[in-house]
């Protein structure tokens, strides 16, 4: 089976030249039979320069010219207008073959043709466009795809590749306003999409220190859609403006609707921005108030061990170590198969106690259920594996299908 797909990637040329006579041929029987206004004459001597360019172009196949070939071939564009559509699929073809030079060189000189459509020359431009792309020509991509816009601005399939560019290289200005053009245009909601490219922008305002304009950009977020991302900023924001009634309301609302989250949450807490001195102390000094308040919130419903493993870390880095003890011991008696990495914490604990007997019997149920490590991280969507946090997918490119499994 291998060898049969490699044969045909080897020969595709080959084939695709095969094909194509079919449809001249196929052309030419249907052109003879019907009463066209063409003479007999005329026709016949299509056909004929039609034989002749297939016959070159075979030669140079056999002789292992491609580029000659392609070019052989695409002059028969100029005879018969029904085989653009061949070459666009020999384009496409060689496209996704991953042979983007001979695909650019294809939809250029279909481009350049003095007497194509309005309607092909733009679907040759958009398919140069996505040879550009295809290729990481990333600029050259944008500017065709740009050009694709001036000629018609309602090409959905062209604004969505120039969001994706954008948020792939993330210029979250330009694929905020082009995420804003694809709503106008297209059927779909883009409101997640977009409340979700605010909070990126929004993000680097506030790592840069522009809390003001960070503000502005994640109320417009939320305007949008509240998603967790955009709590998550909100969150920090508050504790930089000093309004904790806000940062314990946002905790307490995460803690409810998206437990899994909850480790995390305290993780960028952390996180570095520009500052002076007192901003930052100030900041770590509501953050330690903060974290206060998760671990005295009583009758918190404990129902994910992502917020038990954050309480016990939060425990232990303020030195109460026996009430970490306490409350991981209760969380295991009740849930015995626990991810690995609370098994590991408890561990670590019980070594710190000075607990030996029970370090011994934990240590051996977890080395018995540890069968294989994992990346931290995967997308519940289509199952990519990253140690780094991704709130939109590199692979798929949706946003939020973060799953977090807790690596040991
Ligand atoms: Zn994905």
């Amino acid at each position: 089976m291998d060898a049969l797909l490699s044969w045909v990637l080897d020969n595709i040329l080959a084939i695709v030249a095969v094909a194509l006579t079919i449809v001249l041929v196929y052309h030419y029987l249907i052109e003879r039979e019907t009463v066209v206004k063409l003479s007999k004459r005329y026709r016949d001597s299509i056909f004929e320069a039609q034989s002749k360019i297939f016959l070159n172009a075979t030669q140079y196949l056999i002789s292992g010219n491609r580029d000659l070939a392609i070019r052989e071939f695409l002059n028969a564009v100029d005879l018969n207008r029904e085989t653009i559509d061949t070459y666009f699929a020999l384009g496409g073809l060689f496209r996704s073959n991953g042979e983007i030079e001979k695909a650019i060189s294809i939809h250029r000189s279909l481009i350049a043709r003095d007497h194509i459509s309005e309607a092909t020359r733009l679907r040759s431009l958009k398919e140069l466009a996505k040879d550009f792309d295809k290729g990481g020509f990333v600029d050259k991509a944008v500017e065709t795809y740009k050009d694709v816009l001036k000629i018609n601005r309602d090409q959905h399939d062209t604004i969505e590749a120039l969001c994706l560019i954008y948020e792939n290289i993330e210029d979250w200005e330009q694929a905020h306003s082009y995420r804003l053009m694809l709503s106008k245009v297209g059927q779909n909601n883009q409101s997640e999409t977009i409340s979700h490219i605010l909070v990126q922008k929004a993000k680097v305002l506030f790592e840069n220190g522009q809390f003001a304009k960070c503000q502005e950009e994640l109320s417009e977020a939320l305007r949008y859609a509240p998603s967790v991302s955009a709590k998550i900023l909100w969150l920090r924001l508050s504790l930089m403006n000093g309004n904790m009634e806000r940062a314990q309301n946002l905790l307490v609302e995460l803690i409810n609707e998206h437990p899994m989250y909850i480790t995390y949450v305290f993780v960028s807490l952390e996180e570095g921005f520009h500052g002076d001195d007192k901003v930052k102390q100030d900041y770590q000094t509501r953050m330690k108030v903060l974290k206060r308040y998760f671990l005295d919130i009583k009758g918190l419903d404990i129902s994910s061990s992502s917020v038990v493993l954050a309480k016990v870390r939060l425990f232990k880095e303020a030195g109460e170590e026996v009430e970490a003890y306490q409350l991981i011991k209760n969380w295991m008696a009740d849930n015995p198969s626990s991810s690995k990495v609370l098994m590991v914490e408890y561990i670590k604990l019980l070594i710190d106690l000075k607990k030996n007997e029970e370090v011994v019997n934990h240590t051996k149920s977890l080395l018995d259920s540890l069968h294989q490590s994992h990346t931290r991280h995967y997308c519940e969507q289509c199952g990519y594996n990253s140690d780094d946090i991704f709130w939109r997918c590199p692979q798929c490119y949706e946003w939020e299908t973060i799953k977090f499994r807790w690596k040991v």
